[in-house]
């Protein structure tokens, strides 16, 4: 069970007005509010074992190599790695995303292909591009239907020997469609393809694991996960952690370095070059931890509820439009009103203390298959409430009576 007045009061920033309003923050899709605990670690790291990591004899600098190293394997945990080596500190799902697709530049060639899915944020679109322009290898993509589903048929019709990656997202930012992922790693893996999981938008609301899953690849935000912006993590399988070369060269990711040859540290520090963000690295497991104590099945059946409360109220708006429309979701609502343009809803809306996005979310292909500019995007978390869904239903209201 959710106690809402107490989570609530872990998130000071939720108590304020905006524009005169209270707010109303269901922008979580973007980026998560931080909690007390969360914003304290930071504050602590830097009052009292700020040093760099991994170099230092002093006690600092192990103190802050250790906690750096306890969040290595509280991420493990979480994500049910079968090795805390699997677990490489990044700068973010994107980070994570880019470092895999220019190590496959160094195993594709002209003639391979790399499949990802037309409901991808252009962060697991864009960096396979440049992969394929630099390899020659073509980029197939998965379809969808109007609910706003892949089209699985289609792709096991789509997957050959040629396929030696597939990237998909596991839950949808733009439309919160959640996906087969499962059934979509199976099938890749019977022809031989490594997959990434874009892990970005499942991990606030689900604890995915990732030996179950049999991913090759799992990639995720702190910051959409009540951590700090700037670091995130990407889980691979150490084989294939081992068969990929270094993304960046650099301090710390070397075993020797002579002008001849240098040859790499072993995993994880090999994909970790240079100083990395310290107090983001640590404090992302204790964006966990408190995830973890609220409890994921807790979290994913609370926000269902919002979900639905929420589906059933805006769909009384006279020509709203939900796109997404599948069984499988996440408390995500994308929608449009007929002849209003999103962005001037959310402007309307914002003027009533609640914060939601507009435009195309940075998954223009979806916006091109429904021929949109964009949508309105609720996003839900577990500290949002039936009263906060109740203030943005009538401010979408009030927009839609001003504009029309
Ligand atoms: N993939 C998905 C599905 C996302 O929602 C996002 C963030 N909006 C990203 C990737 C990129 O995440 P980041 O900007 O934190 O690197």
């Amino acid at each position: 069970m959710i106690d809402i007045q107490k989570i609530r009061a872990d998130f000071p920033i939720l108590n304020q007005t905006v524009n005169g309003k209270p707010l109303v923050y269901f922008d979580n899709a973007a980026t998560a509010q931080k909690p007390l605990v969360v914003i304290e670690a930071i504050e602590k790291y830097y009052k009292e074992i700020n040093a760099n990591i991994h170099r230092g004899v002093h006690t600092l600098s192990q103190l802050a190599t250790d906690a750096y190293e306890v969040s290595r394997n509280t991420i493990q945990k979480h994500l049910n790695a079968k090795h805390s080596y699997e677990i490489i500190f990044t700068a973010g799902t994107t980070f994570g995303i880019n470092l895999v697709a220019n190590g496959f530049a160094a195993l594709l060639k002209e003639g391979d292909e790399v499949m990802v899915s037309h409901l991808e944020h252009h962060s697991n679109i864009v960096p396979w591009q440049l992969l394929c322009e630099r390899t020659g290898a073509k980029l197939v993509v998965i379809t969808m239907n109007d609910e706003g589903e892949l089209n699985l048929d289609e792709f096991e019709k789509q997957l050959s020997d040629n396929v030696k990656v597939v990237a998909v997202n596991h839950i949808s930012n733009a439309l919160g469609t959640v996906n087969p992922i499962k059934e979509i790693i199976e099938k890749a893996h019977k022809v031989g393809a490594a997959v990434l999981i874009d892990g970005a938008q499942a991990t606030p609301h689900l604890k995915p694991d990732v030996q179950e899953l049999d991913c090759d690849f799992y990639a995720f935000s702190g910051h959409k996960v009540c951590g700090p912006t700037g670091v995130g993590a990407l889980y691979g399988k150490e084989e294939w952690l081992r068969k990929l070369p270094p993304y960046q060269g650099g301090g710390e990711m070397i075993a020797e370095v002579t002008f001849e040859k240098t040859t790499y540290a072993d995993l994880p520090h090999k994909f970790e070059a240079g100083t990395p963000n310290i107090a983001g690295g640590i404090v992302l497991g204790t964006a966990l931890d408190y995830l973890n104590t609220i409890g994921f099945e807790n979290i994913a059946s609370y926000e269902q509820e919002l979900l639905e409360y929420a589906t059933e109220k805006l769909l009384q708006i006279e020509g709203l439009k939900i796109y997404g429309t599948g069984k499988n979701k996440a408390s995500v609502i994308s929608f449009n009103i007929e002849g209003i343009h999103p962005y001037d809803i959310g402007t309307i809306v914002d003027k009533l203390g609640v914060a939601v996005r507009t435009g195309h979310h940075c998954a223009q292909p979806i916006m091109q298959y429904f021929n949109i500019p964009g949508t309105i995007r609720a996003s839900f978390a577990f500290y949002n409430t039936k009263e906060e869904i109740d203030i943005f239903v009538e401010a979408v209201q009030k927009a839609q009576v001003m504009l029309s």
